[in-house]
């Protein structure tokens, strides 16, 4: 957090290890404002290599897990996405769960947060997990959604691989519709979620009270 993570928990996640990194059954979880924008992914970057070389220092083994928003540069390192997701640490570790939109929502930050991850072997005290959706009642995305992609099924950690979105059709959203034209969705669902929203009106509070 010193360093400047948004957020940062610790989760056990021994039940969703491959076996190959069956050893590293600890997830650090580390979460930063996306409304940094071009700055998280270097953020998140660095924040990961400070993380490593504690690890090592103390000689602990480790393995980073990328910033998803690295994953569309086709780098070798993407591959890891396939043997650990940044979802399951950040719920392991209490930080979120998975919404309906198939983000990790924050009862903070809501969905506009990105994620990196550093499993390690160093015995470090677990977080309490987050194992349930709290999204409730709430079906913003799930209504406003301009391709129909969001199918409105509930998170819990007993059915963690549903398909929440058809991502198919989120990226065939056309013209203008979509928000943001360099991305490839429009992003709608981030920013109508109440949970998100919730923090903008806490940011525009706190500027207020500074200038008072
Ligand atoms: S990014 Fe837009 S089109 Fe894609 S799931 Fe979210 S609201 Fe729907
Ligand atoms: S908009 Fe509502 S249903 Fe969708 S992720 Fe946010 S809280 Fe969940």
């Amino acid at each position: 957090m010193e360093c400047g993570a948004t957020l940062v928990g610790v989760g056990d996640v021994s039940a969703a290890l491959p076996a190959e990194i069956a050893h590293l059954n600890r997830a650090i979880s580390i979460a930063v404002d996306r409304s940094l924008n071009a700055r998280t992914v270097a953020l998140l970057s660095r924040l990961q290599r400070e993380t490593v070389k504690r690890l090592k220092e103390a000689g602990w083994r480790y393995l980073s897990i990328p910033p998803d928003s690295d994953r569309r540069k086709g780098k070798f390192i993407s591959n890891l996405y396939e043997l650990f997701s940044h979802k399951t640490a950040a719920t392991c570790s209490g930080l979120g769960w998975v919404g309906k939109n198939g983000l990790v929502i924050n009862r903070e930050y809501g969905p506009k947060l990105s994620w990196a991850t550093v499993l390690t072997d160093a015995p470090l005290e677990a977080d309490p997990p987050i194992v349930i959706s709290e999204c409730g009642d709430c079906d913003f995305c799930v209504r406003h959604c301009p391709s129909g992609a969001i199918k409105g099924g509930k998170w819990s950690v007993a059915q963690p691989f549903n398909e929440y979105v058809s991502y198919e059709r989120c990226r065939s959203l056309k013209g203008e519709r979509k928000i943001f034209e360099e991305k490839p969705n429009c992003g709608l669902c981030i920013t109508i979620c109440p949970y998100a929203r919730k923090n903008r009106q806490k940011n525009e509070e706190t500027k207020l009270t500074k200038r008072l």
